[in-house]
Order: structure tokens, then sequence, then C-alpha cells
């Protein structure tokens, strides 16, 4: 088996019912994953599941929302059964909403989205951690450029992603010794319908970017894929960006950013 290979292993994407998430269910699958594809709409990863079997991969649609850590428990354990074992976990799962200024927002709509975006991570981490422990395991959450600086109209987004980026640190100071491998990985502007909504917002300078600068899903899937393998186990863990281009060519993505 080569070290690009993933077959055997199981990976739980969550989000995978559009976007990114899609496209990294389907990068997993391409290097022998079997895949839980978690959503709350049940029919898009029905699909992307039928899909992916018609494909000669593994993979079932799970419907749990990320912000209800019983069911992302139960979700995990109905994967772990399943498959029989977890390897991977990718949270990918994100909301943008709500765009405003913060003193325009709905408390409610705000606290929602750092449920999603934040405690949502924790949920599946909690859930898994004690099934990756057993195999070394990766978990890849999904960063931003946002984690990092502020942009107007976006406190929730970026206070949540900025959250998710010292759970990343947290996570490798806690399990890194046991063999858990943990990435940040910002994968830059991508063509979905996240956005979509940002740009109908045209609130700061994300919203005014010209559409045909974003990228596609597959891009970062490659990437996010490409860091679950083998042959990604001396990547050191910890905030990663597709704009680094030594970690596009480790990934053998190949495809250029002015800055
Ligand atoms: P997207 O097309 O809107 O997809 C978002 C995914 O998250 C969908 O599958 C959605 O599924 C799922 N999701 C949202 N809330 C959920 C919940 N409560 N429980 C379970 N699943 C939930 O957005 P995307 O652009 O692919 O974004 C994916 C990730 O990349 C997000 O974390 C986002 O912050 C990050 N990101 C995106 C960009 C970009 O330019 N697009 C840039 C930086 C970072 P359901 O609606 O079916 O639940």
């Amino acid at each position: 088996m080569s070290t690009q290979d993933l077959a055997g292993t199981t990976a739980l994407v969550m989000g995978a019912s559009a976007g990114i998430g899609a496209a990294v269910a389907e990068a997993l699958a391409a290097r022998g994953a079997a895949i839980g594809l978690v959503a709350r709409r049940r029919k898009p990863i029905e699909a992307l599941a039928a899909r992916l079997r018609a494909g000669g991969a593994q993979a079932v649609p799970l419907v749990c929302d990320v912000a209800d850590h019983a069911a992302v428990a139960a979700t995990v354990q109905a994967a772990v059964d399943h498959f029989g074992r977890l390897d991977h976990l990718i949270n990918n799962a994100g909301v943008i909403q709500p765009i405003g200024r913060l003193h325009e927002t709905d408390p409610a709509q705000w606290a929602q989205a750092v449920q999603i975006n934040l405690t949502g991570v924790f949920n599946a981490c909690h859930a898994a951690l004690p099934h990756l422990l057993a195999r070394g395991g990766t978990i890849v959450n999904v960063s931003s450029g946002a984690a990092h600086r502020p942009l107007e109209g976006w406190s929730a987004y970026c206070s949540s992603k900025a959250g998710v980026a010292m759970l990343t640190r947290a996570l490798m100071l806690e399990y890194g010794a046991e063999g858990l491998r943990v990435y940040g990985f910002a994968p830059g502007t991508v063509r979905t319908a996240m956005q979509v909504a940002i740009r109908a917002s045209g609130i700061n300078p994300v919203s005014r970017l010209d559409p045909e600068s974003l990228i596609p899903a597959a891009a970062p899937a490659q990437i996010i894929a490409w860091l679950c393998t083998p042959d990604a186990a001396d990547f050191p863990s910890g905030e990663h960006s597709i704009r680094d281009a030594a970690l596009r060519a480790r990934a053998a993505l190949q495809m250029e950013f002015a800055d």
C-alpha cells in the first residue's frame, strides 16, 4: 500500500452536503477511505453517498446538527458501528451568518454561529477522540484567514474561527504526544454557497472579490485528503494555509497564488 493511500481507514466529514466538505469526501474516497458523510440536510448526503458507492467506495450518510452534542456523539458511534473504526475527523461544518455590524446583530443568531463553528468542533472531537487515539488518528479543522484577522460584519465568524485555531493548539498540546495529528487548514477563497452569501452582503472586501478569482473546492480538498495520509505524517501539526507553496507541493496541488 502506498503512503498516499487511505485504504482500510475511515473518515468522518462534518458538513459533507455541499462545498468544500463534499469535495473532501470525494478526495478521501478517491484515496480509498470509507466515509461517514455528516450534515443537517439528508438529500444531498444521501445522493453523495450513492455516487461514492457507485464509484466503488464505502460511504454512509449520517444526518446530524454539529451544534447538538448528543446528536454528534450518536453520529460518531453510528459511524464506528458501521465501519468498525475511525481514523480521520474533518471538522468542516460552518456558517457565515450572521453578517452585519455587531450592534445590529441578533444575539441568538450570533450565539448559534459560535455553537456551530466552534462548539461543533469541540462536540465532534470530544466524541471522536477515544476512537481516533486508538489509531494515531488525524483531525483537520477547516480554518480561515478570518481566524487571524477581523473583517467588518463577521464578528461571529471571525471569533468562532479564532476559537477553533486555539482549539487546534489545545488538541495538539493534550494529544500530540499520543500520536494524534491535528491540523488547522485555511482553504483559500473557495467557490461555494458560502461565498455567494458573502458576495450578496456587500459588507467588506471579501464580498467584493472577483468571482473569477474563487478557487474550486477540489483544490483545498486535495490538500485535506493528503494531510490524512501516512505521507503527511512528518508534516507538522498546527495552523496551515493553501497559500503555503511548500504545502501545495507536498500535496501535489498544482495551483499558483499571487501572494
Ligand atoms: P457551504 O458550501 O455553505 O457548506 C457548509 C457545509 O457545512 C454544508 O455541508 C452544511 O450542511 C454544513 N453545516 C452547516 N451548519 C451545520 C450544522 N449545524 N451541522 C452540520 N453541518 C452543518 O460552505 P463552504 O464554503 O464549503 O465551507 C466549508 C468550511 O470552509 C466552513 O467551515 C467555512 O467556514 C470554511 N471556509 C470556507 C471558505 C470559502 O471561501 N468558501 C473560506 C475559508 C473557510 P447542511 O446545511 O446540510 O447542514
